[in-house]
């Protein structure tokens, strides 16, 4: 037998279950050890060397770390509701607890001659530019908005995520004399080769929400919003309010931050469904009701389906699998359609059909 070489991360990898789970690896135990000492700016910048954005992240994360929490497993002998650890929030208290920390931001080596541009300025491009800049290349960084950030600044809601947070921990990455190329979005790839760089990584993610096409779309278009698209425009400050009766469809993080948004934008009636309908995840904003609570009725699922399984019809469309066939909508949204677990014809007259 070997003995256990502890210097290998792949030791700590397999047996601690939340820095196992955690994609970046953060070192949990070390972190959380750390702030219960109240050495905060320490548990910092163990997090900031693994994961980038502490402060971001103990906010934001979607935290896969805490389901994998062993003290889980620990309370479920001991009780009806097993809470792992709160790892996330932890983050955030020491990022929020910790003095300042710019002394302790790498030290730059000489350059090296390389030259590295990054096309956009969200986490991605962020973190090369942060492994890279200390190593001595020159790196360059490109937006085509004012503020690096990307996603983390346009597209979750301020209550959840203060900008001086962003400013603070973009500001660490770009103090690393890395050039900051703002407002000027990059159109052309060849144009960039042609400027001399040894390396070119693009980082500009995948901002696209994914639409809806279903009866009533284009003549309601300007009542439905794509989810991070609003977001943005929300964020921007171009909207501004909301109407009062507000459907999110959604389950994750933007369909959250939409509900809470649409609440604080004068939305008083938000309901929110979502595929494979997780309820938790509706009762955790205040004000918002899942669908199937407001309307009384038994819903099982939203699922994208085909549109019309009568003529085999490609356009995919939005319905609900229900255990009655009676109902067509929800609070008069005409936008649903609904699909029943028996064949039928409902009260208005739209064909039901099991979609099994
Ligand atoms: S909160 Fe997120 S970044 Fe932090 S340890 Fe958990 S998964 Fe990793």
């Amino acid at each position: 037998m070997h003995r256990t070489d502890i210097a290998n991360p792949a030791y700590f990898h397999k047996v601690v279950d939340c820095q196992w789970a955690c994609p970046a690896h953060t070192p949990v135990p070390e972190y959380i050890r750390l702030i219960a000492q109240g050495r905060y700016s320490d548990a910092y910048m163990i997090n900031w060397v693994s994961n980038v954005f502490p402060g971001v992240l103990g906010r934001t994360c979607d935290r896969p770390c805490e389901p994998a929490c062993r003290r889980g497993r620990v309370e479920e002998n001991n009780g009806e509701h097993p809470e792992p650890v709160a790892i996330c929030r932890l983050k955030r208290v020491a990022a929020d607890m910790k003095d300042d920390v710019t002394g302790r931001m790498p030290k730059l080596a000489p350059k090296n001659g390389k030259r590295v541009a990054c096309i956009g300025a969200g986490p991605a491009s962020l973190t090369v530019a942060r492994d890279l800049a200390p190593l001595g290349y020159d790196v360059t960084v490109f937006d085509g908005e004012a503020k690096a950030g990307g996603f983390i600044r346009t597209q979750i809601p301020r209550f959840r995520l203060p900008e001086e947070v962003i400013d603070e921990e973009t500001g660490y990455i770009l103090n690393l004399g890395v050039h900051f190329r703002n407002n000027q979005r990059v159109e052309s790839m060849k144009s960039l080769m042609s400027q001399g760089y040894d390396a070119i990584f693009v980082g500009c993610g995948a901002p696209r929400g994914r639409n809806l096409e279903i009866p009533g779309r284009t003549e309601a278009a300007l009542h439905i919003h794509i989810g991070i698209d609003w977001l943005a425009s929300v964020s921007f400050g171009h909207v501004k309010t909301i109407g009062k009766r507000v459907i999110v469809l959604g389950g994750g993080n933007t369909a959250m931050d939409c509900c809470r948004s649409a609440r604080r934008l004068g939305g008083t009636d938000v309901k929110v469904g979502s595929e494979g309908y997780p309820p938790e995840l509706s009762t955790l904003v205040e004000g918002v009701t899942p669908l199937n609570d407001a309307t009384g009725r038994k819903l099982k699922f939203l699922r994208r389906i085909p549109f019309d399984p009568m003529t085999n019809s490609t356009t995919w469309g939005l319905r609900a699998y229900q255990d009655s066939p009676t109902a067509s909508s929800w609070g008069g949204q005409n936008v649903f359609d609904v699909y029943t677990k028996s064949e039928g014809t409902g009260l208005d007259g739209t064909k039901y059909r099991d979609w099994n």
